[in-house]
């Protein structure tokens, strides 16, 4: 199960480097990406990055949260290395980031739109140009912080911006640096809560019938007592500012779970249909500039989403719907259409994959590995790919959400939770310490993660298996084990 960092493989074979366009979204859920075989099939265009490249079926993120997901997708590191565990860790942006690699190999690098890693110091390093939202960003008529250290509110749609800005920076590129790569990151604000869509999707799927997820009533028991006390249920805790209507008079409780998930839902999806819009506006224009089979294309979100699996929206748990990320690329040169791969990647893969592609060595202080093999065609195990795979959610019962800080490992078939109880002193934890418990789950038999296997005999091997490689993966990638590790009251055998 060890994972060592490769040497570095060009991935270009013509002399001149790829350009390299990636799209992060926030929160986009794999299940409301058409190719992923979800229920809300709304994303053509996303489709098509996967239809003619690969796409990734168990790409994890390492903790489930906007913007530590981002420090470990740009920095290539676990967040107790680069320090943004929780949403009020902000980033030391002088921490080696691939765009900044990149530049200083050449590369024309920009960042457009969601940033939310701090602001003055903590604002974008290793790029000619960014402009982005100040901290989580308005959906409509939004300002942005640009290089100067000014802002500007531009009227329209969030979305809508970030791709016209993207699209002019890649024409300005084109015109002033023909012969130089580029990087460019286009980051979206949405689909994030409150979901609010633009106006001319304000009606779209009206007339769409929606059924709730099978899980959608879940009660919750046979897990830890976390995922009962977590705050972020669509029949309970959604506010007027997500809802956007009042309730019809009258409805009892189911019928109103009913209500509510619909409110949800469907603004959610107009607004992953207007990101879906952009990333055709950017393949359009790379076809257009002839720059399609030269330029590497992924699409990804910074986690996963519940969109109402076991009655929630929200995220934060390593639970299969937030932890995993939507990962699809496409790059003619090297990955052959309609690939699938079902490696457990991760988002500290990211930086090192695009450095490789790049033929840029990596920062020796980067935690992930390239994916190259992977988009060349090997399997996960012709690669000798990693077998396990590390989590950690720090922020301590929030002051929202409530979700027990956690880590665990997942491997193919088995995932192990450990809510080990206590904020351990996080910034953005809560100082209340909660009972230690664990979580076992058998992928293949119960791949919705209803019912724990922790304290059933019959998987006792597997457990101290999983639980001997938590701590391994803990010490390899030098994480702190929490001190409460083996005081847990649930299940202790
Ligand atoms: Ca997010």
């Amino acid at each position: 199960m060890t994972d060592p960092i490769p040497a570095p493989v060009s991935g270009s074979e013509s002399g001149r480097p790829p350009n390299l366009l990636l799209v992060v979204a926030d929160d986009h859920a794999a299940n409301a990406v058409g190719c992923y075989g979800g229920p809300h099939r709304v994303t053509p265009q996303i489709d098509r990055i996967a239809a003619e490249g690969i796409r990734f079926d168990a790409c994890g993120c390492t903790n489930s949260l906007c913007s530590p997901s981002r420090a470990a997708i740009l920095t290539g590191t676990y967040n107790h290395v680069n320090g943004v565990t929780t949403l009020s860790t902000e980033f030391d942006a002088r921490q080696p980031v691939f765009p900044g690699l990149l530049r200083e190999a050449g590369y024309r690098t920009a960042l457009i739109g969601k940033w939310h890693l701090g602001h003055g110091v903590h604002d974008p390093r290793g790029f000619d140009h960014w402009e982005v939202l100040p901290d989580q960003g308005a959906y409509h008529d939004p300002e942005f912080l640009t290089m100067d250290g000014g802002s500007q509110r531009r009227r329209g749609y969030a979305t809508d911006l970030i791709t016209d800005l993207s699209l002019d920076w890649l024409r300005h590129h084109q015109g002033a640096h023909p012969a130089a790569p580029w990087c460019l990151l286009v980051q979206h604000k949405a689909p994030h809560r409150p979901w609010q869509p633009a106006a001319r999707h304000a009606d779209l799927f009206d007339d769409v019938a929606l059924d709730v997820p099978p899980t959608f009533f879940d009660d919750y028991r046979h897990r830890a007592s976390a995922a009962r006390n977590a705050r972020m249920r669509v029949a309970r805790d959604l506010n007027a500012e997500d809802l956007k209507a009042e309730p019809p008079a009258g409805l009892d409780p189911t019928a109103y779970a009913h209500w509510a998930y619909r409110r949800y839902l469907l603004d959610y999806l107009r607004c992953v249909v207007a990101v879906d819009e952009g990333v055709g506006r950017l393949l359009d224009h790379l076809d257009a500039t002839g720059q399609a089979e030269e330029t590497v294309v992924a699409y990804t979100s910074d986690q996963g989403f519940f969109l109402g699996e076991h009655g929630w929206y929200d995220k934060r748990f390593m639970y299969t719907e937030s932890l995993q990320m939507p990962f699809v690329l496409r790059y003619p040169r090297l990955v052959e259409l309609g690939s699938v791969s079902d490696a457990l990647v991760l988002n500290v893969d990211i930086a090192q994959t695009v450095l490789d592609l790049a033929g840029v060595e990596a920062h020796p202080r980067m935690q992930g590995r390239s994916m190259v093999p992977l988009l060349t065609g090997d399997t996960a195990e012709q690669a000798g790919w990693r077998t396990s795979a590390y989590y950690r959610y720090w922020e301590h019962l929030d002051g929202i959400h409530r979700v027990a800080a956690h880590r665990g490992v997942r491997t193919r078939d088995r995932k192990l939770v450990h809510y080990y109880g206590s904020g351990c002193g996080q910034p953005g934890a809560s100082a209340e310490e909660t009972p230690p418990e664990w979580e076992l789950f058998d992928l293949d038999r119960d791949p919705q993660e209803m019912h724990s296997v922790h304290d059933d005999p019959a998987y006792a091997d597997d457990l101290s298996t999983l639980r001997a490689e938590l701590d391994r993966l803990a010490v390899e990638l030098g994480d702190e084990i929490p001190s409460k590790a083996q005081s847990n009251r649930y299940g202790e055998r």
